[in-house]
C-alpha cells in the first residue's frame, strides 16, 4: 500500500532559476496593501492611484516634477571630508562611499536653478536615500550658498524636506548648519524674497528645528511624518500616550503648525501660485 507513501517527487524549487518577474516590476501600497505597477506609480507622481498614499521621492524626481524643463546644478561636487574622523558601526567615510554609490550624488541635497511654472527660482531637494537625507556641512553650506544666490539673483527659495535631520557623525559641525541656514533665511527675508518649506516624510530632527519651519508658507505633502524627536522617546519622557496622528501632516495643521496640505499632483501648481501671490514674475523669454 503507497497511500502514504509519496510517490511522485516533489516539484522544484524555485531556488536557483531565474525568476521570470522582473525585482521591482510590482510594489504593494503601505495604505491600501493593492499590488501596484510600479510604471503606473512613476506615471502618477509616486502616489498611489487607489489610495493616495504619497510614496517617497528622490531629489531628482522632486526636480523633474517641480521645473518646467531642464535645471542648472549648483555646487555638485562639495563632499565631506570626516573632519572627526568618526566611526560607529562602521567607518563615516564608508557610510559615504555607500551613499554616494547608492544615489549617485555627492550628498544629501540637490539645489539648483530653473523656472517653476516660467518663474524663476531656486530650488534645493533632499536626498533621503543618503544617510537618510541628514544634514551635515556640505548640505548646510549647499542650502545656504543657494539662498545667497537666490539674493544675488532676486529670486524665491523652495527647500523640499526629507530628512532624519542632523548628521550625527559629524557632531556640532552639523548642529552648527541650522544656525548657518537660518542667518542666510534671515537675508533672503530682510531682502524681501519669498522661501517656501515643503515638507515631506520624513522631516524630523534640527531640520525641522530649523529651516523646514520658517518657510513664509510651510507646505506639507499628505500624511508626511513631521517632527523633532521620535514619537517613542516622547511618550517615555512624558509618560502619556500620544494621541492617533501625532506628528502627522494632518496633525499639524490641526494644531497650526503647518499653513496648507498639498496633494503632490498639485503641488507645482501650488507653489507657483503661492509664488505669483508673493510677487514672483516669470522672466520676459
Ligand atoms: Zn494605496
Amino acid at each position: 500500500m503507497a497511500w502514504f507513501k509519496k510517490t511522485r517527487k516533489p516539484m522544484a524549487s524555485a531556488k536557483g532559476k531565474a525568476s521570470r518577474v522582473p525585482e521591482g516590476l510590482w510594489v504593494k501600497c503601505p495604505g491600501c496593501a493593492q499590488v501596484i505597477y510600479n510604471k503606473d506609480l512613476s506615471t502618477n507622481l509616486n502616489v498611489c492611484p487607489k489610495c493616495t498614499h504619497h510614496f517617497r521621492m528622490t531629489a531628482t524626481e522632486r526636480l523633474r516634477m517641480l521645473f518646467d524643463g531642464d535645471w542648472s546644478e549648483h555646487d555638485p561636487d562639495l563632499v565631506s571630508t570626516d573632519p572627526l574622523e568618526f566611526t560607529d558601526t562602521k567607518p563615516y567615510k564608508a557610510r559615504l562611499k555607500a551613499g554616494i554609490e547608492a544615489t549617485g550624488l555627492k550628498d544629501a541635497v540637490i539645489t539648483a536653478s530653473g523656472t517653476i511654472d516660467g518663474l524663476p527660482a531656486i530650488v534645493a531637494a533632499m536626498e533621503y536615500g543618503f544617510i537618510g537625507g541628514s544634514m551635515g556641512v556640505v548640505v548646510g553650506e549647499k542650502i545656504t550658498r543657494a539662498i545667497e544666490r537666490a539674493i544675488e539673483g532676486r529670486q524665491p527659495v523652495v527647500i523640499v524636506c526629507a530628512s532624519g535631520g542632523a548628521r550625527m557623525m559629524e557632531g556640532a559641525l552639523s548642529l552648527m548648519q541650522m544656525a548657518k541656514i537660518c542667518g542666510a533665511l534671515a537675508h533672503l527675508d530682510r531682502a524681501r524674497l519669498p522661501y517656501i518649506s515643503v515638507l515631506t516624510d520624513p522631516t524630523t530632527g534640527g531640520v525641522t528645528a530649523s529651516f523646514a519651519m520658517l518657510g513664509d508658507l510651510n507646505i506639507a505633502e499628505p500624511k508626511a511624518l513631521i517632527g523633532f524627536a521620535g514619537p517613542r522617546v516622547i511618550e517615555q519622557t512624558i509618560k502619556q500616550t500620544l494621541p492617533e496622528g501625532f506628528q502627522r501632516s494632518e496633525f499639524l495643521l490641526d494644531k497650526g503648525m503647518l499653513d496648507l496640505i498639498v496633494d503632490r499632483r498639485e503641488m507645482k501648481t501650488a507653489i507657483a501660485g503661492a509664488l505669483r501671490f508673493m510677487g514672483a514674475v516669470a522672466t520676459a523669454s
